[in-house]
């Protein structure tokens, strides 16, 4: 029998008749016979006080900034706690089972505070639990750096150690459990017509992550896919089908190719700003494009959606970054606007390469719903188009149908 890593997110976790049902989960894939190593996320949402939210809240205090380190040491506890109320339920279910922060299950990452990458997973202490006819069950969403400081892999982050141990130990398929019947063609919660989709490519959901899909961390999908591991997006609560990732395999185990889709799904960010920046300043001196951009990147301020040309730069940064950029801007003695309210709606789809008519077919279902576009942006798989927030839930409502995406 084979080896299974099955993540819980959150709001898997959230109250005990939840938890009820991941325990029978995990039970019942021991009884088929399988080693399983669970990952979990800390337990719920925010306001519950367990969350990553509920625990933050605790030092959110707007007159002083918060220390990474200590932010990280914080956020950790969540999902240790998790790991250890799923440990107990699952010996109070007559399972052996232990449970590990990420340093104990050997996750060890850059030093990167709130947004590390696992640089190894040294797997034998899991290993040996394992021979011992264990269920492992390890804290997601961290790891240890090189000199023992602890680290957080960024929000969503646990889906990411739930594939790197499958990778490390060679799982035979991670699989994730949430909130929803899988992946589909958009975020339900603004696109009520969205469908989940039965099959995927690694490209296309990784693409559709990096997008905004917070179904499934880009992270994890890119370790899936150098370690070729399955995975497979399920609902903690139905028995739907849900969504497989990775090489489809036919009935004989051929592998089958199959043709990408030109568009797969809508995916969208809220919660961005737009930055002009004046390169032309007449008689006065303005600061250079590589003095704005370098100034940017040291501050950790990650920007998108980039237009520069010699009279201005235009480019998008998170709305929770708008002071640092301001700051920055203004100690270059640069001339600029951050203007917030913005969201990036895209159309994710591998197919789209090289088709001519994408682009102008978003153009026509964004302009027939009145939706303005304010700077585009486009990759081999995706075309994004940056809207004002209000219109977000029309144009990505208005693409999904355009595509032909709706149920
Ligand atoms: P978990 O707590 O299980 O990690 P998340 O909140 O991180 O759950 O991710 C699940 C949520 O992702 C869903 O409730 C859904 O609203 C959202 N979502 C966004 N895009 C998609 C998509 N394309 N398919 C499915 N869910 C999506
Ligand atoms: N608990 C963390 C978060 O809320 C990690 C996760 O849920 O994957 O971001
Ligand atoms: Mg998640």
């Amino acid at each position: 029998m084979g080896l299974i890593v099955q993540k819980f997110g959150g709001s898997s976790l959230a109250d005990p008749e939840d938890r009820e049902r991941v325990i029978q989960r995990i039970c019942s894939t021991r009884a088929q016979g399988h080693d399983v190593v669970v990952v979990v996320s800390a337990i719920g949402r925010y306001p519950q006080a367990y969350s990553t939210d509920g625990l933050l809240q605790l030092i959110a205090d707007c007159t002083q900034e918060q220390d990474p380190r200590e932010c990280d040491l914080l956020m950790s506890c969540g999902e240790i706690i998790s790991a250890v109320v799923i440990a107990h339920l699952l010996r109070r279910e007559g399972c052996s089972a232990v449970a590990l922060t990420g340093a104990q299950a050997g996750i060890i990452t850059t030093p990167d505070h709130r947004d590390a990458h696992i640089i190894r997973v040294e797997a034998d202490r899991i290993r040996t639990h394992l021979g011992r006819g264990e269920t492992v069950v390890v804290a997601g969403f961290q790891g240890v750096t090189e000199t023992g400081e602890i680290t957080t892999l960024g929000r969503g982050g646990s889906d990411t150690t739930a594939a790197a141990l499958g990778c490390a130990l060679s799982a035979d398929r991670v699989e994730i459990y949430t909130d929803v019947d899988g992946i589909m063609t958009a975020d339900p919660r603004i696109v009520p017509t969205a469908s989940t989709v039965r099959c995927l490519s690694y490209r296309d959901v990784c693409e559709m992550a990096q997008m905004g899909a917070k179904v499934i961390h880009p992270r994890a999908v890119e370790i899936a896919m150098e370690g070729r591991v399955p995975i497979h997006i399920r609902n903690t609560f139905t028995d739907e089908e849900g969504t497989l990732v990775g090489t489809v395999s036919g009935p004989d185990g051929a592998v089958e190719i199959r043709a990408d889709r030109l568009v797969t799904s809508i995916a969208h960010i809220p919660g961005l700003a737009q930055v002009r920046v004046e390169m032309n300043c007449g008689t006065k001196q303005c600061p250079s494009a590589r003095d704005v951009f370098r100034s940017l990147a040291d501050s950790c301020v990650s920007i998108d959606l980039i237009n520069l040309s010699p009279g201005q730069a235009l480019f998008t940064i998170k709305e929770s970054d708008g002071a640092t950029a301001s700051r920055v801007l203004n100690s270059l003695g640069a001339s600029f606007t951050i203007e917030k309210g913005f969201a990036k709606v895209s159309a994710v789809g591998a197919g789209m390469r090289g088709v001519p008519g994408v682009m102008a077919t978003i153009v026509e279902a964004l302009s027939d719903a009145g939706v303005r576009i304010y700077q585009t942006a486009d990759s081999h798989q995706s075309i994004s188009c940056l809207v004002r927030v209000e219109d977000m839930e029309v144009a990505a409502k208005a693409l999904h149908d355009r595509f032909g995406l709706a149920r």
